[in-house]
């Protein structure tokens, strides 16, 4: 028998809605482990360890809700996402002290939903990086090898999760940051099709890229934290009103691949990938045509534009979005300042970290009169070719396969002072963001020379999160089990 802690969401429901567990004793265990790890991880930003007893207690003292499907499951949340009276710091000194009046949709739904919130994740300073490195606060560690990076932005997520620390968390994806962390950590993520989750209380970084979706240890967990945050929200423009199916329910409906087509690449295959990478990956889609799954080689020529159309279109609206941390509103504010500018800079320079500070002024550089068209007029032409292109490989197939990144997780430091080469990382994630479609990314082993797991992507039509889920479940059953670090 696992340990309680090593337990996926949807067996530990299973023993909390049966009563062989409280949720006490499960929240518990879950603190237990977050002291015996968070000082060689460094995962988490804040615990909200007497909230989450009390609201335990509370919970065992009426029993089991058998119409909360989350009903006493502790989770962790990234801490982009805001969380009524408790510390939202997007990773960010400006943010310091910042505890919002209200919680996220994605947040509130899941407190609807019965879970147990038990702390805010450690992340990238605004979800800008892959590394969780650009934390204001500190750098968290990969649970397998901590001399590694998580992955990023959502790195505090990945390695929670990873490391048994709760049973599920929330990260967010604007170009690849639930991905990245999942595949360097070895366990699920799942970037929802743009507008079916709400962004409401989310802080914006891309606002036409950004999605919420969860990372889990199984891909059943993923379906079930995903059918809760799903849906339609007034607060959010955005948010597609379009039913939900029953992600669950889908995922038993199959236990192979037959009369599927998997869509594979060559811009995603051919080149720059690492041996054990090509070899994890490539070896996972032997074992779905081996389950009856079809190949078919697909064509995505866009992709190298890819990283240039990204790099413009999310620090433009970044600097935007950013613009609204002005000293006045919300957290830092500078004392010295003698006058209204002098106080906004002096804010800003302080609060705001360098790789933050640098997409600001880039996103200033693309909008501003006269490289407006040549910059930011023309990524976004572009993104719709990219988006184009996408649609015409799904029509040619059910999901696309690739790797989730060339490399398994690298080493804390190793390309942290080299911008352009942390953003090349993103090249197989970011154009998912562009083309507005799901993705996920799923454990298919450890790598061969590394020793870290090795994470496959798949890529969905929009709004058919439930194919790509049918497609990883029965993978994750066929594939060599990553398991759990010993840490
Ligand atoms: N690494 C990418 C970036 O820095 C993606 C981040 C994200 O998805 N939030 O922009």
């Amino acid at each position: 028998m696992p340990d309680l802690t090593q337990l996926t969401l949807t067996q530990v429901r299973q023993q909390l809605a049966d009563k062989s567990r409280s949720a006490a004793e499960v929240t518990e265990a879950a603190l237990t482990r977050i002291s015996a790890t968070e000082p060689k991880i460094q995962a988490l930003l804040s615990i909200q360890a007497e909230e989450a007893r009390a609201q335990a207690q509370a919970m065992d003292a009426s029993g089991p809700d058998a119409a909360k499907p989350l009903w006493g499951v502790p989770l962790v949340v990234k801490d982009v996402l805001a969380t009524k009276g408790v510390p939202t710091t997007c990773g960010s000194k400006i943010l310091e002290n910042f505890r919002p009046v209200y919680d996220a949709t994605a947040v509130a739904r899941l407190k609807e939903a019965g879970a147990i919130i038990l702390a805010k994740a450690n992340m990238d300073e605004f979800a800008m990086g892959s590394t969780t490195e650009n934390s204001a606060y500190f750098a968290t560690r990969n649970p397998w090898d901590t001399s590694r990076v998580p992955g990023g932005s959502s790195g505090g997520s990945g390695a929670t999760v990873a490391a048994c620390q709760c049973y599920g968390a929330l990260g967010t994806d604007t170009g690849g940051s639930i991905r990245l962390p999942a595949s360097f950590c070895g366990i699920v993520g799942l970037k929802p099709s743009y507008g079916r989750v709400s962004r409401f209380g989310m802080v914006a970084y891309g606002s036409s890229l950004d999605q919420i979706g969860p990372m889990t240890r199984s891909v059943e967990d993923a379906a079930r934290i995903l059918q809760v945050i799903a849906g339609h929200d007034e607060r959010d423009s955005t948010s597609v009103n379009a039913p939900v199916p029953d992600y669950v329910a889908a995922l038993s409906e199959r236990a192979d691949l037959k009369g599927l087509t998997i869509g594979l690449p060559a811009e995603y295959w051919d080149k720059g990938l690492s041996p054990e990478v090509a070899e994890a990956c490539g070896a996972a889609v032997k074992q779905a045509e081996a389950l009856g799954a079809k190949t078919v080689p697909v064509r995505l020529k866009l992709s190298e534009y890819a990283i240039a159309t990204y790099y413009i279109i999310a620090v433009a609206e970044a600097s935007s979005n950013l613009a609204r941390f002005d000293g006045v509103r919300y957290g830092l504010r500078d004392k010295d300042a003698q006058s209204l500018i002098e106080m906004y800079v002096k804010s800003r320079t302080k609060g705001f970290g360098e790789e933050v500070q640098r997409r600001i002024i880039l996103g200033t550089y693309v909008l501003s009169s006269g490289y407006y068209d040549a910059y930011y007029r023309k990524a976004a032409q572009v993104r719709r070719l990219i988006r184009q292109d996408f649609e015409a490989a799904l029509n040619q197939c059910d999901v696309i396969m690739g790797p989730v990144c060339p490399t398994t997780a690298f080493k804390v430091g190793e390309m942290s002072d080299d911008p352009l080469q942390m953003y090349l990382m993103d090249i197989f994630t970011i154009s998912t963001n562009l083309a507005g479609l799901p993705g996920m990314s799923l454990p298919v082993g450890l790598g061969r020379d590394s020793g870290m797991p090795v994470g496959l992507q798949l890529t969905g039509r929009a709004f058919d999160e439930a194919r790509m889920l049918q497609v990883a479940g029965v993978l994750e059953k066929n594939v060599p089990a990553t398991g759990l670090p010993k840490l």
